[in-house]
């Protein structure tokens, strides 16, 4: 890692921090302003990761930190459970009116995406009476146990953990550069229900409309509308994990609108919160009710201050018109990126819909994934000031996500620092 710009603190953070607590970069974080993040010593990076997914709307958006600041002012934990507050409800019936899906909703919160999934899984379950969930190659999931086992990906989040949760059974997602078509993973779902897991002992199956960790990867046209159809004939919940997919980084406030279909159970969190920590799951009335009552929730689920900058973020999203501006800021990064990649054979795909794009590098002229590239063009980044992250099965990727109201100006500077990067790490 080349920039350390506090050498002592990070000798106190390697003596004092688990290590298992992986990190990206060493810059240590002073304050932040929509995209732009200042370190202790006041050096300035522009911030293509936003927390990873989560300040779609930017650091301390201020209609966001004006909604925090006035529920300090009033309360800031009471436990739902035990007193109830107006902004809870408000926010979702907000959500109920938004997750896509005709039909009548109801919503629970919680506070990490991890914790919003458990959840899905136990509704499902607890619905459905059985108990099984298939989920996919890549997926990412959270670091629970119920999750770190629907996670699709061994290393480093399965790796020394002890044995996984039974009944989970994982597919290949669909992925063409990767060789894998959709009829492939469909195919391989037939071959499950006949080989080891009856359809009727299957609770739910769960997917992200684009894997986000896996590596940026969209599910192609008409995968979920086949998954919903496979879901309806065997009485199986589809949930769709918009955890990093929701709120407007696709272009449209969830992903699953771009596939015209709707999931059972839907799952949220990063950008919900505009910084603070909540994560929510909506989904069918009847499916959402099942539980008895005392059987989901949590102490700090919904806290008052995520719920008022919950609700701000909703309003910010709306007001900014976001969606559309994913997807010009997201049109514009692709273009860019597609001018370089004809100097850059190392660069085998850039994708992704509005602006949850990545670019995705093998060893020129090979199907050999390339990580040290990847690895270089950050390095590179991050001393030019820029703050960029990785995903996918191999590493092989770089993401991009910037906050969605990122100003024209501080884009464009990133633009011309994402070029220099990739173009350096070349050189070589
Ligand atoms: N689901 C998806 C799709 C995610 O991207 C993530 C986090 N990267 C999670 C779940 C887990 O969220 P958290 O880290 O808040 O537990």
């Amino acid at each position: 890692m080349t920039v350390q710009t506090n050498p002592e603190l990070t000798s106190r953070k390697n003596a004092a921090i688990a290590k298992g607590v992986g990190m990206s970069t060493q810059i240590y974080a002073a304050k932040a302003e929509n995209a732009e993040i200042w370190d202790q010593n006041g050096k300035r990076f522009i911030d293509f990761a936003a927390g990873i997914a989560v300040v779609n709307t930017g650091h301390r958006h201020p209609k966001v930190i004006e909604a925090v600041k006035k529920q300090l002012d009033c309360f800031t934990h009471t436990c739902h459970q035990v007193v109830p507050y107006e902004n809870y409800v408000v926010l979702a019936e907000r959500l109920n009116a938004k997750v896509p899906g005709d039909f009548e909703k109801k919503t629970i919160f919680t506070t990490t995406g991890a914790e919003a999934v458990e959840n899905a899984v136990k509704i499902a379950r607890h619905y459905t009476g059985r108990s099984g969930v298939i989920a996919f190659a890549g997926g990412f999931h959270g670091r629970t146990f119920m999750t770190m086992t629907l996670t699709g990906k061994t290393a480093p989040y399965k790796v020394g953990f002890g044995p996984m949760m039974n009944d989970v059974w994982h597919l290949p997602y669909p992925n063409e550069l990767h060789g894998i078509s959709m009829e492939d993973s469909l195919e391989a779902l037939t071959r499950l229900f006949k080989s080891d897991a009856d359809p009727s002992r299957i609770a739910a199956i769960i997917l992200e409309p684009v894997q986000g960790e896996g590596g940026f990867v969209p599910a192609p046209e008409g995968f979920m509308k086949k998954i919903r159809e496979i879901c309806d004939e065997n009485g199986i919940m589809m949930i769709a994990d918009e955890v990093q997919t929701g709120f407007a980084r696709t272009g449209k406030l969830f992903a699953m609108e771009h596939h015209g279909v709707a999931a059972d159970i839907t799952t949220m969190a990063k950008g919900l919160g505009g910084g603070l920590p909540i994560s929510a799951v909506t989904g069918r009335a009847e499916v959402m009710d099942h539980a008895q009552p005392g059987g989901l929730g949590g102490t700090y689920a919904g806290n008052p201050l995520s719920v008022a900058a919950a609700n701000a973020v909703l309003d910010v999203i709306e007001e900014e018109d976001l969606c559309a501006r994913a997807e010009r800021l997201g049109g514009r990064l692709k273009q860019r990126l597609a001018a370089v990649a004809d100097k850059v054979p190392e660069i085998v795909e850039i994708r992704g819909p509005g602006f949850m794009n990545a670019v995705e590098f093998n060893v020129a002229g090979t199907k050999t994934p390339n990580p040290d590239f990847v690895k270089k063009v950050v390095e590179e980044a991050l001393e030019r000031g820029l703050i960029l992250i990785t995903c996918g099965v191999y590493g092989n990727v770089i993401r991009f996500l910037a906050p969605l109201t990122i100003q024209d100006a501080v884009f464009d500077e990133a633009l011309d620092i994402i070029e220099a990067s990739i173009l350096a790490a070349k050189k070589g």
